[in-house]
């Protein structure tokens, strides 16, 4: 059992570490100061590959691992959480599925696009009504002449990351309301279908430079060959569609989690307390002690559900585990650093304080933590 990282893993966390200290740390505050969406950066980040970075090469992308998966989306989150969220959902809900589910022209025309950067992809699953329970989705996809004209979808997602500026969203609608949750179906609505529009978009407490839209659906015809997998496939798409991209989650929660850690460090060396620095007083070397040990067991688990995605295993139980820790390890991390930095960690001169707002919505989407331990109470009682 070999937990070091290879070679190759190890040289590509240093070059996405590189770019993101130069091309986003730099600009994080200030995107975040006044909700701009990084287009600058998500353009450069698609000519380096990173907006493609387990999808295979042939269509488009890296062709990575799904730990140099996580390893990039950790290192983008570390220096801006927002940028980290939007690569995150755009790779593992808006792009993975149609890779995984698509027919081969699906995936030639979208995977490809979305792989290189040249469009976004985001992924709805969301209504007023719906969230943890996707069984009472709302949104209807009626079908022409039994599916083969297409399908007439009318609903409204919420809270939709990437939802304003993504070229397509999958949209999980019900075709068939007698049969329950197999009676859902996923399309693939591309940006200006007639009917598609976007509604208003989130305030939020953080992630400001991150779009969270709703999306309205008023006679939108989709057709047929935009149906993703068989008409009835929407749920179980949802939900390995779920597997993968909560431990982009995970990632994302660590590389926000690291940067506070990091940051705190820093200050602690410096900070005179009593006639010391902080980081000479035993009570404060232990809670680093506690927040690095955190860290380096949410990276772990996260890894463990990785490699077992990689070996064609069964991970549910282990990408909620990920999941679920590593979001309430780094908002803990995340507090006490802030903690910690005393009137510095509070003030909007620090980044500490966007950190503290950044990671607290990790524990809500993609699952809430109740909704991960059920996950995992249910795999581990069946
Ligand atoms: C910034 C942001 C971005 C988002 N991006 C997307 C996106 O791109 N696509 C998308 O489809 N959605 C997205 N969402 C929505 C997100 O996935 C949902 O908010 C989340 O799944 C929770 O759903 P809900 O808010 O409707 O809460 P609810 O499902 O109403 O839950 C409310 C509370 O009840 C608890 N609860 C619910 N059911 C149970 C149960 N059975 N047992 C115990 N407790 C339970 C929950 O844990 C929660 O604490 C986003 C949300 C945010 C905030």
């Amino acid at each position: 059992m070999d937990l070091s990282l290879t070679d190759e893993q190890a040289r590509f966390r240093h070059k996405v570490h590189d770019f993101a200290r130069h091309e986003l740390k730099p600009y994080a505050a200030e995107r975040d100061r006044t909700g701009e969406f990084p287009w600058d950066s998500l353009k450069k980040m698609g000519q380096l590959g990173y907006l493609g970075m387990p999808i295979p090469k042939e269509y488009g992308g890296l062709g990575l691992d799904t730990i140099s998966y996580l390893i990039g989306i950790e290192e983008l989150s570390a220096a801006c959480g927002s940028t980290g969220v939007i690569t995150a959902v755009h790779t593992s809900v808006g792009t993975y599925p149609i890779y995984l589910f698509g027919t081969e022209e699906q995936k030639k025309k979208y995977v490809t696009t979305l792989a290189r950067g040249e469009i976004l992809g985001a992924f709805a699953i969301t209504e007023p009504g719906a969230g943890s329970d996707a069984g009472s989705i709302a949104t209807t996809a009626q079908p022409i002449d039994g599916g083969n004209e297409g399908y007439l979808l009318n609903g409204t997602k919420v809270f939709i990351t990437n939802g304003t500026s993504a070229g397509t969203v999958i949209v999980i609608a019900v075709t068939d309301k007698t049969k329950g949750h197999r009676g859902l179906s996923a399309f693939i609505v591309e940006k200006g279908t007639p009917g598609f529009k976007v509604g208003m978009g989130e305030s939020k407490l953080g992630l400001h430079a991150s779009e969270t839209s709703e999306l309205i659906f008023e006679n939108c015809e989709v057709p047929r060959e935009n149906l993703l997998g068989a008409d009835g496939d929407g749920f179980k798409i949802s939900m390995i569609t779920l597997d993968a991209s909560r431990i982009g989650i995970a990632a994302q929660a660590l590389g926000t989690a690291r940067a506070a850690f990091e940051e705190c460090i820093g200050f602690a060396r410096s900070h005179i307390s009593n006639t010391k620095p902080l980081n000479k007083h035993q009570g404060i070397q232990f809670v680093l002690a506690d927040m690095a040990t955190q860290l380096e067991a949410a990276r772990l688990l996260m890894y463990k559900a990785a490699d077992m995605k990689d070996r064609n295993m069964p991970y549910t139980k282990e990408a909620s585990m990920a999941k679920v820790f590593a979001s309430e390890v780094a908002m803990h991390i995340t507090n006490t650093a802030s903690r910690i930095m005393g009137e510095f960690g509070f003030s909007i001169t620090s980044p500490m304080e966007r950190y503290l707002r950044d990671i607290k919505v990790s524990e809500i989407y993609e699952g809430t933590s109740e909704i991960q331990r059920l996950i995992i109470a249910k795999q581990l009682l069946k």
